[in-house]
């Protein structure tokens, strides 16, 4: 089909960058189970090294399959193109990749999953990044910590653990004030419920692990590009603006203008990090996200029923579900992600540490497992387990608590899933 705006959501789901097979005829995607691509002749190779002809060569790089679900979730999410990886947390590297230098910060979020506080405050230190912490609903904290060595500003939409909605347009505006590409990790939203693009976001990107394949069999990521940013209106992103010496002196953003970041990440980002997804994940992920608006209206209903019900509970202390007028979030849900403020939200025992360790063991339909997004409802201690790494104060920041479980609301029977919690409750308050 050709992808266009005429289109709506359901339908480009199914169809957007997906073809019957020119070989065969295949109605779904096939598994491109292959390594290399036979080139037509010498002069074919060639000018596909050269990028001036799109193409095959090798798995690493790209692959049909993989491609694909690059295009579905570009289109989706409103981007020009998309670089599928191996993980989430490749992902977010490989975002940040192209832009940053030893040397360079981004300026990134208090409220991040776990395990990306883990890779911004230690691991990028490494390639000699920083990230300066700030939270993000005081937008002069977020100005202020911008310097002349920012490369990038980064956030979640509705953020871990607490189901935090982020305004994305307001801090779009100082990103673009200060010349610099936002960053949207957009894996608890899905651009079902959120398209980052519209708000301004320059890059979005997704643990493919989570709502995107949506039942728990995958673990990839994407980084997907607006096309919007101009690289060149400063001398700050040279590997997309300059001579890029790992291709030979490459020009990316004069060559391909809005594709700039997308080349990069597959010629230089795949080819030299190596983070690729593979086909069958990839095939995978296709057929999940067929159904990806079904099931997030579903997980929407859920959460919302699951939340109220559980802010009425004795045992309970506090609900942070942003889709309750209680949350000081609920203004942004009809802003930010019109459809629903997803189904991820934390909730504070009464009963402190040892109520939570009770909750989670008694729980029988909640898995107690370290994902979300997944069809079935799942339940993390977060202090004891993703948020263990940080600092008291980190958790707290986070909103990962001693006293605070995160759930993830799965499309069981909603009334099956209050009385599992209600059950795992009382035996908590015990
Ligand atoms: C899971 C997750 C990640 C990391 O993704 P992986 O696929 O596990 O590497 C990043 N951000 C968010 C919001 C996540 O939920």
């Amino acid at each position: 089909m050709t992808d266009g705006p005429t289109y709506g959501f359901d339908t480009l789901q199914i169809h957007a960058g997906a073809r019957p097979d020119p070989a065969t005829g295949a109605r779904q995607t096939p598994i491109y189970q292959s390594t290399a691509y036979v080139f037509r002749d010498a002069e074919h190779a060639a000018a596909l090294f050269n990028l001036q002809e799109v193409g095959y060569i090798y798995s690493r790089l790209t692959n049909p399959t993989v491609a694909a679900l690059q295009e579905r979730v570009a289109v989706l999410e409103g981007g020009v193109g998309a670089v599928c990886c191996s993980s989430g947390h490749a992902a977010q590297i490989m975002a940040l990749f192209p832009l940053m230098q030893p040397g360079c910060n981004v300026v990134v979020s208090t409220r991040l999953y776990g395990g990306t506080v883990t890779q911004f405050s230690q691991t990028i230190k490494r390639f000699g990044w920083h990230a300066k912490f700030v939270d993000f609903d005081d937008l002069k904290a977020v100005k202020a910590a911008i310097d002349d060595n920012t490369r990038a500003v980064f956030c979640e939409s509705i953020a871990n653990p607490g189901g935090y909605i982020t305004d994305l347009r307001a801090v779009a505006d100082v990103a673009d004030a200060a010349g610099l590409p936002l960053v949207v990790d957009n894996t608890s939203a899905t651009p079902y419920l959120c398209r980052p693009i519209e708000h301004g976001a320059t890059l979005v990107v997704h643990s493919l692990t989570k709502y995107l394949t949506g039942n728990g069999t995958v673990t990839g990521g994407v980084v997907v590009d607006s096309g919007t940013f101009d690289w060149s209106a400063s001398d700050k992103f040279p590997s997309l603006s300059a001579p890029e010496p790992a291709y030979h002196g490459l020009k990316f953003h004069e060559t391909f203008g809005p594709l700039a970041f997308t080349f990069h990440g597959i010629a230089i980002g795949l080819r030299d990090l190596g983070m690729t997804l593979n086909p069958q994940a990839a095939h995978y992920t296709l057929c999940g996200i067929e159904t990806l608006s079904l099931r997030m209206e579903r997980h929407v209903e859920n959460a919302q029923k699951i939340a109220s019900w559980l802010e009425g509970h004795d045992a309970v202390e506090a609900v942070t579900y942003a889709g309750l007028e209680s949350s000081p979030y609920y203004d942004r849900v009809a802003k930010v992600c019109p459809k629903g403020a997803g189904a991820l939200f934390t909730v504070a025992l009464k009963g402190g540490y040892d109520a939570c360790i009770k909750f989670v063991d008694t729980l029988e339909i909640f898995s107690h497992v370290a994902n979300l997004g997944d069809t079935r409802s799942l339940v993390i201690h977060s202090a004891s387990t993703t948020h263990r790494q940080l600092t008291p104060e980190q958790q707290a920041a986070a909103g990962a608590a001693p006293n605070v479980v995160r759930l993830s609301i799965g499309i069981e029977d909603a009334d099956d899933l209050i009385a599992d919690l209600d059950r795992a409750l009382t035996a908590a308050g015990s």
